[in-house]
């Protein structure tokens, strides 16, 4: 539940080494320590140094969020055992009864979570968000207390507004959430584009190195810190001490990675754009992205997610997957090595066939989760998944 204590003019890349990366005040090891342990002893009853509890929070979770809340510019980081749990703690942070507005294409998880767990609680209206009229007014008609945005969306890379949304949501007295997971915090930042609340599923790049599960949110009002230290305690998705210690470790390169991963995706998705057995590749990079112009506008990269549409359907797409030795066929995102997923089968099968069929999440969609390897390796398997027999 930490507060930043460094809001410096430090570059982003220098931020996720040092803040929260102080070394240890009694050994001086230049490394955070794991505090591994569930609970701490008090001098005398209700005496403490500031931890009781593992679930309420610890030291390593604490420099954690530091240093996550210095790199999203925000004055608070909560964070949580994983995205989807900082999204619940969302949900519980809002009053019963509340109405939600919510992109159409957003995180299968997110959706299922929405339609099948909080339905009973809130009340949610899913729009194309995409269309920033059309949300104006929808705010101003539907009247709702958060508009929960992803941008770009998973898997269709579609972009809304944050900007010209947030305006149009504090006016009508509504929170704007957004989920920046796609992006990191290296390539965008909402809170500077007038968002209220950023949720990361920390799982994907954040850590980078897809050996954890965990998420975050970051905002800047004290009075839903302390909501989120209340939720956090009273329900219990708190991140272990030794995961928010490999977090910490992996956020260190996060702004190479980021570099490095949207190199490799410029590449690949150029090269796919020219390749005769590819109907359409959308990356936000590229001029034909629908929303080319707002993606330069409010993002400083275009990260390392690529879309495509194979020519042909299912059969053509299950070909090109098992043609494939470098591109891992998994779930998931935003790691060192390169994966690659089909939403109809695999994270959006619990998406019904005609809503994904109605937003353009079609059987024949390919995603790419462009690792770090050499480019050149990568496009090599590629071509071997296209002349797969
Ligand atoms: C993975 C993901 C989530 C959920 O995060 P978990 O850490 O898997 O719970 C939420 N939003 C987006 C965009 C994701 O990719």
């Amino acid at each position: 539940m930490a507060k930043s204590k460094k809001q410096s003019k430090q570059s982003f890349d220098t931020r996720t080494i040092h803040v929260g990366g102080e070394p240890d005040p009694v050994t001086g090891a230049i490394m955070p320590p794991i505090f591994q342990t569930s609970t701490f002893v008090q001098k005398a009853p209700g005496v403490h140094q500031g931890y009781e509890y593992t679930r309420s929070h610890n030291p390593t979770r604490t420099r954690l969020e530091e240093c996550l809340a210095s790199l999203e510019n925000a004055k608070f980081a909560t964070v949580t055992a994983s995205g989807l749990s900082a999204a619940m703690l969302v949900m519980h942070h809002l009053p019963k009864g509340s109405k939600i507005l919510v992109g159409d294409d957003v995180y299968g998880g997110t959706y299922r979570m929405f339609t099948t767990i909080f339905h009973e609680r809130h009340n949610f209206k899913f729009i194309d968000t995409t269309d920033l009229k059309k949300t104006e007014a929808e705010i101003k008609k539907f009247k709702p207390a958060m508009v929960w945005l992803e941008s770009p969306t998973n898997p269709l890379l579609k972009l809304s507004d944050i900007a010209g949304i947030s305006k149009a949501a504090k006016k009508a007295n509504a929170l704007v959430l957004v989920d920046n997971t796609f992006m990191s915090p290296y390539f965008q930042n909402p809170l500077d584009l007038g968002a209220d609340m950023v949720l990361h599923s920390m799982t994907k790049y954040i850590n980078g190195h897809s050996d954890v599960v965990g998420g975050v949110l970051m905002y800047n009002d004290k009075k839903m810190n302390q909501d989120f230290f209340r939720l956090q305690n009273s329900i219990g998705p708190a991140q272990s001490p030794f995961d928010s210690w490999l977090v910490l470790r992996g956020l260190k390169t996060l702004a190479v990675r980021m570099r490095a991963h949207e190199q490799g995706a410029i590449k690949i998705a150029k090269w796919l754009e020219n390749h005769k057995q590819v109907e359409r590749v959308v990356y936000p990079g590229l001029a034909s992205h629908p929303q080319h112009k707002l993606a330069k506008k409010q993002m400083s990269g275009f990260g390392g997610m690529i879309t495509f549409f194979i020519k042909g359907g299912v059969k053509e797409s299950k070909k090109f997957l098992q043609g494939l030795e470098l591109f891992a066929l998994a779930e998931s995102l935003g790691g060192v090595e390169s994966l690659v997923e089909h939403p109809a089968i695999m994270t959006h099968a619990s998406v019904p066939k005609k809503v994904r069929e109605s937003i353009g999440l079609s059987d024949n969609l390919i995603r790419l989760s462009v690792g770090l390897e050499d480019v050149n390796d990568l496009i090599a398997d590629l071509e071997n998944g296209f002349n797969k027999k």
